[in-house]
């Protein structure tokens, strides 16, 4: 999936905006064009994990939906570790196959680093 630069600028303002803790979202995608970033809550509120409520994440699927779009990726910052799947991201993944899996890795400075999987089958590769 291509996401346009404005996307991805939407996904670091997020980081930004919650580091320490992490965020979280997703990106629908229209073909193999990424289309529209939406902001989810961190409900672990936390540096080191992430947490999507269940019924927030259907309604936000819903919508994309409606508009005739689909999940294309779900994205999240990583703060205190290099912008690579986590262990306990693999094991989330394997709930959403075929979504990309986009982190927006931190530096102390807040430079961005912005990277993009797939992972299948406990395996990780990078887009
Ligand atoms: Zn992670």
């Amino acid at each position: 999936m291509r996401i346009p630069q404005e996307l991805v600028d939407q996904m670091v303002d997020h980081a930004r905006e919650e580091a320490p803790n992490e965020c979280c979202g997703f990106v629908a995608r229209r073909g193999d064009e990424a289309v529209e970033v939406r902001r989810m809550v961190n409900e672990a509120a936390s540096p080191l994990r992430f947490e999507i409520d269940g019924l927030a994440a259907y309604r936000a699927i819903d919508a994309f939906e409606a508009a005739g779009h689909e999940l294309g990726a779900i994205y999240h910052s990583h703060t205190r570790t290099e912008p690579y799947p986590s262990q306990t991201d693999i094991n989330f993944a394997a709930n959403w196959p075929g979504v990309e899996w986009v982190i927006v890795g931190l530096d102390r400075r807040g430079e961005a680093t912005v990277r993009s999987y797939l992972i299948e089958d406990g395996h990780v590769r990078e887009l």
